[in-house]
């Protein structure tokens, strides 16, 4: 599998020495509140698991799945609810997981639905994020890396839903698309 990878573009070390950076920051500002940590599945799978290692505290998680209408890879900010919370955000402080902001309209979308049920705050970490294809302002607390905009894999990430498992981010190469 690694070997469809054209470059490696973070590492699994990387993204680890990151996350614990971030979960200390994380962990400052919400220990000993009522906080939810809130992933967007099904990238952020990998990202939520290492970063709730890396909390000095123990937080509950829920989910959401999302499916967004738009003609091909492109995302057009019209977002369906595939799977909703379990939990009531009312009077919560809400941390959204994500694995990358692209565009930036999903996760805009995402944010102003959850705003609408009252939590305490919401706020959002991120991995990875595109800053060169952003269509919207999108305020991120907490961002891992800003990278190129290319489309990358691994570590959550899918490219047709393989290369999830790798441990390392990279661009795919070009013979896995001809
Ligand atoms: P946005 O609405 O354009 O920000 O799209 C966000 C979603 O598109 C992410 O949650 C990913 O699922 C997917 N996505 C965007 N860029 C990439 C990429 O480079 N690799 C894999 N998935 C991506």
């Amino acid at each position: 599998m690694g070997k469809d990878l054209e470059k490696v573009l973070i590492t699994n070390d990387q993204i680890q020495d990151r996350l614990a950076v971030l979960a200390e920051e994380i962990a400052d500002e919400y220990e000993g509140k009522d906080v939810l940590l809130v992933g967007v599945l099904k990238g952020a799978i990998m990202v939520m698991a290492d970063l709730m290692r890396h909390l000095r505290f123990s937080a509950p998680v829920d989910w959401m799945a999302v499916s967004s209408y738009g003609s091909g890879t492109k995302s057009s900010g019209v977002v369906r609810i595939l799977k909703d919370l379990d939990t009531d955000i009312t009077g919560k402080h809400v941390l959204i997981v994500e694995d990358i902001v692209d565009s930036g309209l999903t996760l805009s979308w995402i944010r102003s639905n959850l705003e609408s049920r009252n939590p305490a705050s919401v706020e959002i970490c991120t991995l990875l994020r595109k800053p060169e294809a952003a269509k919207v302002e999108i305020d991120c607390t907490w961002v891992g890396f800003d990278i190129p905009n290319e489309f990358v894999v691994g570590y959550g990430l899918d490219y047709a839903e393989a290369y999830r498992g790798l441990k390392d981010i990279g661009t795919l190469a070009r013979h896995v698309y001809s």
